[in-house]
């Protein structure tokens, strides 16, 4: 995607929460190659690793002790207790993209999404909660996933119904019941928002240069 005068904007944080399994990791990766620009917000978390995740890629693994440093220097955008380990988007690289004029992608629970939109100005952020299509298909796909024992799971089926709860916090909310069609309507929601005219700052430029042409035409 090249940027010239009449198509800069401001970068927009997008949010994507969801139950666990209801899908978000799939998406946010799908709009990831759509859009190789957009960043992805690495958080930090005190989790294990799953089978094939790298540190830096999923996530930054940390130790209780390391995690809450960075709490203490102030390097987290927003951070929070989800399940029994503590996760957190650090500030310095969504500060730097944002400058950039890139879009920051955040896959974050409720808690998260409600100390961005507090953080940050509010025109900058875009908020989107995936929904099942079911409470058992939720399950199936926890279970699917084959990344959690029981037990995890178990745990996050009992915390979806309070994360659910967050949904109308949210400015859109999608139903993941195909994940083309649900990749198609986040890539809409995104297209969109790009072309607020309040984010398109070239746009005063590029009329300008409309305008000058007309006049040597006359
Ligand atoms: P989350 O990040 O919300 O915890 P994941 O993206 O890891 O969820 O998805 C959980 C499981 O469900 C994965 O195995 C994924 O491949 C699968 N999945 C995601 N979307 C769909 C869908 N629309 N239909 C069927 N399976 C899906
Ligand atoms: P998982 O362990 O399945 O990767 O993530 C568990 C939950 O933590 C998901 O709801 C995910 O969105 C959320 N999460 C992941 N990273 C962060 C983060 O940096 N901050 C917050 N608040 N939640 C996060």
């Amino acid at each position: 995607m090249t940027e010239n005068a009449a198509n800069a904007r401001r970068g927009i944080l997008i949010i994507l929460s969801s139950p666990s399994g209801a899908g978000k990791s799939t998406l946010a990766k799908r709009l990831m190659k759509w859009d190789p620009t957009m960043q992805f917000s690495v958080s930090a978390t005190t989790r294990a690793p799953r089978d094939g995740e790298e540190h830096g890629r999923e996530y930054y693994f940390h130790s209780r002790e390391s995690f809450q440093a960075m709490v203490d220097n102030n390097e987290m955008l927003e951070h929070a207790q989800v399940f029994d380990n503590f996760y957190g988007s650090p500030k310095a690289p969504v500060v730097e993209a944002l400058q950039a004029g890139h879009d920051v992608l955040f896959d974050i629970d409720w808690q998260g999404g409600q100390q961005v939109r507090n953080s940050i100005r509010a025109e900058d952020v875009v908020s989107i909660f995936v929904l099942p299509p079911s409470i058992a298909e939720l399950e199936r796909r926890l279970y699917g996933r084959k990344q959690d024992s029981e037990e995890v799971i178990k745990g996050r089926m009992e915390r979806s119904k309070d994360e659910i709860s967050h949904w109308a916090e949210y400015d859109y909310v999608l139903v993941n019941t195909d994940v083309d069609r649900a990749e198609e309507e986040i890539r809409a929601i995104v297209m969109a928002e790009r072309l607020r005219r309040s984010r398109q700052t070239g746009l005063m430029d590029h009329v300008r240069n409309l305008n000058a042409e007309f006049e040597e035409r006359e």
